[in-house]
C-alpha cells in the first residue's frame, strides 16, 4: 500500500503538467537530509540550454552556490559533517590558489554526480516517472567523460526562458533559506513564528531574531502560486492594488480564535496565500470562518508540512497547535472547526 506521503506527493505532482511543478515539487518533497539539491538546482539553471551536458559544466556553480550560503551557515545538514564540506573547509582556510580551487573541484565534482544528481529527482522514496524527468544521468564510473546528462524537454523550457527560471531561482532561494535556518535554529523547535506587521517569518535562534523570507515566499510554492480559494494565478509584480496581489490570509480569523486557547493563532497551521479579491474583496473573506471544503484542504496541507520531518513548518504546526504528531494535528484541527461549523462558511464567487 503506498503511504500518505507518497500519495500527497504523486498528487502534487501530476496536478500541474509543467516542468516548473516538477522542479518545484523536488525542491520542496525532495529528501531534506543537505540542502544540496538547491544548490544543483541553481546550478542547473545557469546551464545553456543544450541536449547534453557532463557534469564538469555544474561542478563550479554548484559549489560556488553552496559555499555562498555555507560560509555564513555551516547549518546545511540534518546533522554532521560531509566529505565535501570537509574539501570546502580545507579550501576556506587554504590561500584559496587557483590549484586550492582545482582540488576542491576534483572532489567535488565525483561526489555531486554519484550523490546529488542521482538523487535529487527522488521525491517519496522513489525516482520522478520518466515524463516528469528535468534530466537523465548517464554513466555512473569513475570516467570523467562519461558523467553525462541528457537533459529532457522539460527543463529545457526553463533554460530556454528567463521569467520561468528566475521563478525557480526564486522559490529554490526561499526554500532554500528556510530549511538552513530550521536547522541553525534546532536548539529550539519554535523555529518559525509569523510577524504580521511585517509579513514575514522569522526565527529565534540563541535570544536572536532572525528573518527569514515573507510569508507569501514560503507558503505560495506549496499553492502552485495560486490563490487557495478561488484559484487564480498571483504575481507580486503588479503591486499591491493589482487583483492577483498575493495576501496572507488568515483561514480562521484571529479574533475568533482568540478564545480557543490556540497557542499561536497566527501560525503557519492558519495562514495561506489569496487574492485580493477573496481576502478583502467585495465579496471577500473578511471576518467569515472557512467553508468545510477550504478547512478540509488547509487540514491536508498542515499534515503534509507535519510528514516532512527537521522541517520548521512541521515544527511550527506542531507547537502552535500543541501536538505531537499528525494526529494529533488532525484531531486539534477539527476540533476548533467544530466550533465554527454553525457559520455558513465562506466560499469565493468565482473561480479559475
Ligand atoms: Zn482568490
Amino acid at each position: 500500500m503506498m503511504d500518505i506521503k507518497k500519495k500527497d506527493i504523486k498528487e502534487f505532482l501530476e496536478s500541474e503538467q509543467s516542468a516548473l511543478n516538477t522542479v518545484r515539487t523536488l525542491l520542496l518533497f525532495g529528501r531534506n537530509s543537505a540542502t544540496y539539491k538547491f544548490a544543483l538546482c541553481n546550478a542547473l539553471m545557469k546551464a545553456k540550454p543544450s541536449s547534453e551536458l557532463v557534469a564538469s559544466d555544474l561542478t563550479e556553480d554548484f559549489i560556488n552556490e553552496f559555499i555562498s550560503h555555507y560560509k555564513n551557515n555551516p547549518h546545511q545538514f540534518n546533522n554532521g559533517s560531509t566529505s565535501l564540506t570537509k574539501s570546502i573547509d580545507q579550501y576556506l582556510s587554504s590561500s584559496k590558489s587557483h590549484s586550492d580551487w582545482s582540488d576542491l573541484i576534483d572532489k567535488a565534482e565525483k561526489v555531486i554526480y554519484l550523490n546529488v544528481i542521482d538523487r535529487f529527482q527522488n521525491v517519496g522514496g522513489g525516482e520522478i516517472e520518466k515524463n516528469y524527468m528535468l534530466y537523465e544521468p548517464l554513466g555512473t564510473n569513475n570516467d570523467k567523460a562519461s558523467r553525462k546528462l541528457i537533459l529532457t524537454d522539460n527543463i529545457l523550457q526553463i533554460l530556454e526562458n528567463d521569467v520561468l527560471k528566475k521563478k525557480v531561482l526564486d522559490e529554490s532561494h526561499s526554500r532554500w533559506q528556510v530549511v538552513e535556518e530550521a536547522w541553525r535554529a534546532g536548539v529550539n523547535p519554535n523555529t518559525l513564528e509569523y510577524d504580521k506587521q511585517n509579513e514575514i517569518f522569522y526565527s529565534n535562534c540563541r535570544n536572536q531574531r532572525i528573518g527569514l523570507r515573507s510569508a507569501v515566499d514560503v507558503l505560495s510554492p506549496y499553492q502552485k502560486g495560486k490563490c487557495f480559494y478561488c484559484g487564480r494565478q498571483l504575481d507580486k509584480e503588479g503591486g499591491s492594488q493589482s487583483p492577483s496581489f498575493p495576501d496572507v490570509d488568515h483561514v480562521f480569523p484571529l479574533e475568533m480564535l482568540v478564545k480557543l486557547n490556540i497557542i499561536n493563532p497566527n501560525g503557519i497551521w492558519n495562514l495561506v496565500i489569496a487574492c485580493m479579491k477573496c481576502n478583502r474583496g467585495a465579496d471577500g473573506k473578511f471576518m467569515t470562518p472557512p467553508c468545510i471544503e477550504y478547512f478540509e484542504k488547509l487540514l491536508k496541507r498542515n499534515v503534509l508540512f507535519v510528514e516532512e520531518h527537521n522541517h520548521s513548518l512541521r515544527n511550527s504546526i506542531l507547537l502552535s497547535l500543541n501536538a505531537r504528531n499528525k494526529a494529533a494535528v488532525t484531531e486539534r484541527m477539527k476540533a476548533i472547526f467544530k466550533h465554527f461549523d454553525f457559520i455558513k462558511g465562506w466560499k469565493p464567487v468565482e473561480r479559475f
